[in-house]
């Protein structure tokens, strides 16, 4: 349906004004398009006088590309009337989009139409800039929803303006329940949590904030990063990041282990360097432990010179045997710790094993040394109380050098010297010099060359024979060891067995002069009664398979055990009594044991009654005190207490006829010496007795004595005495 606007009165000056003035560019125009009037507004959007305007049609001022128009213009020709979006074209060719109005109206018989039209360059543009923002807005919510973070926006109110779907779904809430609603409300459990504190932080500085916290309502290790918006509020990514956590607990778990186990591997390592360096009963620096400390000394000081002190308990085993080991252990802790209260910054102490102790001493003058030693005596003679009351007496041997300083001359002139303070009976100390080093290279030499001569096949033994002094018959020979070195000729035993038993060699040795033994007696199996003796020494008593040795060695050659005599000194007795058991188990098997040079160790006249012997050997030394009064009632008592036991008497170093008779006269059983018979390898052997003895007077014999020996007891012959 055409519509034509009803013209209306208004002053003709109102149109006219409203024409000048108005704010809307206005044309006057046909409906064909050629345009009779524009204003001032028009003039200026379209860049055309109205003069020229005039000269103009509609495709001069429109975007004919644009397919409004051709819309515009049909809604107009059918409706009488367009109101829409036209693009306009300037009059430089560019255009513009304009609001446009126009409708048909009639002048007088002729179709006319009204346009006016208002640039909408701003308002598109602005219109534009808000749906670029929506689709922004859009984007950056879809972006939050598909985010893996959690979000949470809230105003500057703390009203929660946005939740994303991954903080709904991790903190258990529904948008719709939370979006308006107080934050603090909302989640009450983020009070006086450290997110609490970074959101206010955030608000307060108006800069972002992270924090690492948990969150306990949903049970959440959360990174939260607050940031502060420019319309105020905060927006608050927050992710979980439990796992992350866990797994640095985890790694700091292993860590620590790794790190425990560091520290226990280290101590370890530190336990055991310290058991080797040191003595578990005293804690004192052990052998290893003090020579590295003395190396480190010399390394690190000026040092001009050492002195050792090699400082013994005094019949320490005495102690040991009679108290038990947990008493020696006792004194032994006792006697470390008094050492070391001695000790000053710059001495060491070590504890070598048994009762040796050894100081060093660093740049100590000889009088410092010995007053230091006297110091050690003194500290080591008090007596200690350890459930019985101990007294010891301890002895000290000094060496000294300036350096370079060997530890282990040092240790072993030091050693030498110690045995020369013990010789003289104790309690002493005494000092190394020029002829104790020479005596100990020479040991040193003859220990080298002890570790060789048995694979070299260099010891052999001789015997000495030994007579029955009523009867003038051989009863017994004494097997007595040789070495016949290659270069210092043959050996004798005291020369090389103390050297071997310090050396830890000298089983092997007995072992080796037992088989010998054992076989030369085999060979001497026909002479009636006669018993091959052997000597031991203490360290062979040690060792448990002593007896089993023994028999073994007596089934080889198939000897009676009664053809095998053992020698001890007395010193077995007091020093140990596992060595007795010893003893008593090769007694047991039948052979014979004597204690050899007895009267020069320990044991008291008193004791001999304990002692489990069939023979007492008297030393030499009171055969030489023969001629005194006091030598014979000594040994006159021996004998008539050996005898009130059962055991025989033989003296050993008879050299003189007069001793002989000496002895026969105080009822000794038998003798040997010189006089009688020297060592001599078997072969040589003397089996009667010599023609020298044989030829003196009938020896006189003790009226009190009237013993069978031994031997012909043994075997049940019962002679009359001659
Ligand atoms: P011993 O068992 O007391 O042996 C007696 C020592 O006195 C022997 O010395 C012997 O040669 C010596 N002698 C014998 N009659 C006389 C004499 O009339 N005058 C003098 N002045 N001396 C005499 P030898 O052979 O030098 O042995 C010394 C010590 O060595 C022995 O003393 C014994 O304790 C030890 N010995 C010898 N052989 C062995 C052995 O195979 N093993 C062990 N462990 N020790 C042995
Ligand atoms: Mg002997
Ligand atoms: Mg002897």
């Amino acid at each position: 349906m055409s519509q034509v606007l009803q013209h209306t009165s208004l002053p003709g000056d109102v149109y006219e004004a409203m024409f000048a003035q108005g704010i809307d560019g206005f044309l006057l125009t046909s409906p064909d398009g050629r345009i009779h009037r524009a204003n001032a507004r028009a003039c200026e959007l379209l860049g055309w006088s109205e003069a020229e305007f005039v000269q103009l049609g509609r495709a001069d001022v429109a975007d004919l590309r644009d397919p409004a128009w051709a819309e515009a213009v049909a809604v107009r020709g059918r409706d009488g009337a367009y109101r829409g979006v036209l693009r306009l074209r300037r009059r430089d060719g560019s255009t513009f989009p304009a609001e446009v109005t126009s409708a048909l109206f009639s002048d007088g018989g002729s179709t006319r139409a009204y346009v006016f039209f208002r640039d909408m360059t701003a308002a598109e543009s602005e219109a534009a800039r808000t749906a670029e923002t929506r689709r922004a807005a859009a984007e950056v919510v879809d972006s939050l929803e598909s985010f893996s973070d959690m979000y949470v926006g809230v105003d500057a109110d703390w009203r929660i303006t946005y939740i994303n779907a991954q903080a709904e779904a991790r903190l258990g809430v529904s948008r719709d329940d939370v979006v308006g609603g107080d934050l603090w409300e909302c989640f009450p459990d983020l009070l006086g949590t450290p997110i609490e504190e970074a959101y206010r932080e955030a608000v307060r500085t108006g800069r972002p904030v992270t924090v690492e916290a948990r969150y306990a309502a949903a049970d959440l290790w959360s990174e939260t990063r607050v940031f502060p918006l420019r319309r105020g509020g905060l927006g608050v990514y927050f992710r979980d990041v439990g796992e992350r956590r866990a797994m640095e607990e985890e790694r700091e778990r292993l860590l620590a282990a790794e790190r425990r186990a560091r520290t226990d591997a280290e101590r370890a390592q530190h336990d055991l360097a310290h058991q080797a360096t040191h003595d578990d009963l005293t804690g004192l620096l052990n052998r290893t432990g003090l020579a590295e400390q003395v190396g480190t000394v010399l390394d690190r000081w000026p040092v001009a010179g050492l002195t050792v002190l090699f400082v013994d308990l005094d019949r320490f085993g005495l102690v040991n045997d009679s108290l038990g080991h947990a008493a020696g252990d006792a004194l032994l802790a006792v006697a470390g710790r008094r050492l070391a209260d001695l000790a000053g910054s710059t001495e060491l102490v070590a504890r070598f094993g048994g009762d040796e102790f050894v100081m060093v001493m660093v740049d100590a003058s000889a009088v410092a040394a010995d007053r230091m030693a006297d110091a050690v005596i003194a500290a080591l003679s008090e007596p200690v109380e350890t459930g019985a009351r101990l007294a010891v007496t301890a002895s000290v041997g000094l060496s000294s050098s300036t350096v370079p300083a060997d530890l282990d001359t040092l240790l072993r002139e030091a050693d030498a010297a110690l045995h020369r303070a013990k010789d003289g009976g104790g309690g002493r100390a005494a000092w190394f010099d020029e002829q104790m080093h020479l005596q100990s290279v020479h040991r040193v030499r003859t220990e080298r060359d002890l570790r060789l001569a048995l694979d070299r096949d260099e010891f052999f033994l001789e015997y000495q024979p030994a007579f029955d002094l009523r009867y003038e018959r051989i009863t017994h020979v004494e097997a007595l060891v040789r070495w016949r070195h290659p270069e210092r000729g043959v050996v004798p035993p005291l020369d090389f067995i103390p050297v071997a038993e310090a050396a830890g060699l000298v089983s092997r040795l007995g072992e080796w002069v037992l088989g010998r033994v054992v076989e030369q007696a085999a060979r001497w199996a026909h002479i009636p009664g006669l018993r091959v003796w052997f000597n031991v020494s203490p360290q062979q008593l040690v060792d448990r398979r002593m007896p089993g040795l023994v028999a073994a060695h007596l089934a080889r050659v198939g000897l009676a055990a009664d053809r095998l005599g053992i020698e001890v000194t007395e010193s077995t007795f007091a020093d140990s009594s596992c060595m007795a058991e010893v003893l008593e188990q090769v007694r047991a098997l039948g052979v014979a044991v004597a204690i050899d040079d007895f009267g020069t160790g320990y044991s008291s006249l008193a004791r001999l009654g304990d002692l489990p012997v069939d023979v007492i050997k008297i030393d030499r030394s009171f055969v030489q005190d023969l001629g005194t009064a006091r030598g014979e009632a000594v040994l006159s008592s021996i004998v008539t207490l050996a005898h009130a036991l059962d055991a025989d008497v033989i003296a050993e170093g008879v050299e003189t006829l007069e001793q002989l008779r000496a002895l026969s006269v105080l009822g000794v059983d038998s003798a040997s010496g010189f006089l009688l018979a020297r060592p001599a390898v078997a072969e040589h052997l003397p089996m009667a007795l010599p023609a020298a003895v044989f030829a003196r007077p009938r020896l006189q014999m003790h009226p009190s004595v009237a013993r069978v020996p031994r031997e012909l007891r043994v075997r049940g012959v019962q002679r009359s005495s001659r």
